[in-house]
């Protein structure tokens, strides 16, 4: 990796020489500026027709244009860093780490004096939340990439059949033992009323799902929107996989997956579980997002007679808590970039900034008024055309490059609402009465040093981690006989040096 810092300057240096363009009504540019760009995912991959960017480029005079394959994975990216051919804009889904390990090398130009100068709406969002400017914040402090920031804030629930629950004369689980009960009795007491015992009472469509209810006995399965990442407890980073409550749990897992309150099959499942398992009438309940999950409420209510999953809150723990421990991210890794040879930063930033004023982000949430949505009182309204159609919501959105995550956008989570399933608004209202969301570990950027004592152990150390607690759970090997070799083992693998890095660079980062 050569050092780009010199170039970067001079780069800078020229192009900070011809800016002053008036930026009323989103006009960036008088003359059109063509601006690269390459995107490193298939799902989303930039595409210059979509009806969203041909309105940005009418608006703006910025005109994005593909470099080329839009196939382009990451090792393309850093085959690009190698012969310095980066493309004007880099925008990806998971670019943070990429940008942040370039960025202080001279491949991605800092934006914070960009931003500071040049982008007002950006400027705002950071200095309104600051724990976002901290979030995406490279080692050294500069910002690298504008990131898509999500709206809204429940992720996932827990949903139970409230009809098997009828049936059987049982009320809502309020805990963890009422919970137990429940299952046990969705298990034995033939709820489905075909007189089979085929009732699967707790089923999930990924299998990290089931670790979630380690949280019933004070444990945790993830600090954040990632599956098995660190999380934060009185100001020290911990890892969920380490520790009496996570043993406790785990333990009690294993025990109702032998007693068939857990699915047996939650590890190898292939295909559609969550739709598979409720159509089948056989799933009693779930962990999983409110949108998609209230959704089978209309769906299958012509198939099974009476068929209602509604959102429960969490039932308490056993030390009296409720949780609910995934919540929608604040800030996603993805969004966009400037590379080192971009000539116009100004103006690039000034576009990444259009994307946050009102315009810029109604266009990129709602799509294009008078086609996907009319103006009502002053707010964006989706027509009922649009929502309609067959297709769904989102899908509709991403074919006209709205919603789209190698952007950097700021999500207006109205979007969602005005298509949501009213049992998912009431589900997630229930969430918000009871505040049960807990703080979110937003990662941290690492330094070469520490970087490279992460790679050097952290893989070993999780495979380690995910392959007892899958023997544990499905007692192929008893947690209790292995508990102590586990954090020998743990150790030797390298899992105190790194939880010792991680903490120092926790405290860089956040104070
Ligand atoms: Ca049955």
């Amino acid at each position: 990796m050569r050092n780009y810092s010199a170039l970067f300057a001079s780069v800078l240096a020229i192009s900070l020489g011809h800016t002053g363009y008036a930026q009323e009504g989103g006009r960036i540019v008088e003359t059109p500026l063509e601006l690269t760009i390459m995107s490193n995912t298939s799902r989303y991959a930039f595409d210059e027709d979509w009806p969203v960017e041909q309105k940005a480029r009418e608006l703006t005079g910025i005109h994005l244009v593909n470099l080329e394959d839009p196939e382009l994975q990451k090792k393309s990216l850093e085959q690009h860093l190698a012969d310095e051919t980066l493309p004007d804009i880099v925008g990806a889904q998971n670019l943070k780490a990429f940008v942040n390990e370039y960025g202080p090398v001279g491949a991605f130009q800092g934006l914070s004096d960009l931003i500071d100068e040049h982008a007002p709406n950006i400027k705002r969002v950071l200095s309104d939340r600051p724990e976002l400017r901290a979030a995406i914040s490279a080692a050294d402090g500069e910002i690298y990439y504008i990131p898509y920031l999500p709206d809204g804030k429940y992720g996932r629930g827990y949903f139970i059949r409230q009809d098997w629950l009828r049936n059987l004369g049982l009320e809502v689980p309020q805990t963890v033992q009422e919970l137990e009960t429940v299952l046990e009795a969705f298990r034995n007491q033939d709820p489905n009323g075909n007189g089979v015992q085929d009732e699967i009472p707790f089923f999930v469509r990924h299998w990290q799902e089931v670790m979630r209810l380690v949280t019933l006995w004070d444990g945790r399965s993830s600090g954040s929107d990632n599956r098995h990442d660190f999380y934060v407890e009185d100001g020290i980073l911990k890892h969920p996989y380490f520790g009496e409550a996570y043993k406790t749990g785990v333990m009690n897992l294993a025990d109702w997956y032998e007693r068939g309150l857990i699915d047996q099959e939650v590890f190898t499942r292939k295909g559609r579980p969550r739709e598979e398992l409720l159509s089948e009438n056989l799933g009693g309940m779930t962990h999983d997002w409110f949108p998609s999950t209230a959704l089978f409420n209309r769906t299958l209510q012509d198939k099974i007679k009476g068929f209602e999953f509604q959102a429960i809150v969490p039932p308490e723990t056993v030390s009296g808590k409720r949780v609910a421990e995934h919540r929608r991210t604040i800030v996603k890794p993805d969004g966009w970039a400037i590379g080192f040879n971009n000539k116009n930063p100004v103006e690039t930033i000034k576009y990444f900034d259009f994307w946050f004023s009102e315009e810029g982000r109604r266009l990129s949430n709602f799509g294009i008024e008078g086609v996907q949505y009319t103006m009502v009182d002053g707010e964006p309204v989706f027509t009922d055309q649009f929502l309609s159609s067959e297709q769904a919501v989102n899908s509709q959105l991403w074919d006209i490059g709205a919603q789209i995550p190698v952007r950097g956008y700021y999500q207006d989570y109205e979007y969602e609402i005005q298509w949501s399933e009213a049992s998912a608004l009431s589900g997630m209202e229930l969430y918000d009465q009871g505040d049960y969301l807990i703080d979110e570990f937003l990662g941290i950027a690492l330094n070469e040093i520490e970087q490279s004592i992460f790679d050097r152990y952290w893989d070993r150390i999780l495979d380690f981690m995910l392959d007892r607690q899958k023997a544990w759970i499905t007692n192929e090997r008893d947690i209790e006989e292995d508990w102590d070799d586990y954090v020998k083992t743990l150790d030797m693998l390298g899992f105190t040096k790194v939880m010792d890095m991680m903490n120092a660079a926790y405290r860089r980062q956040y104070g």
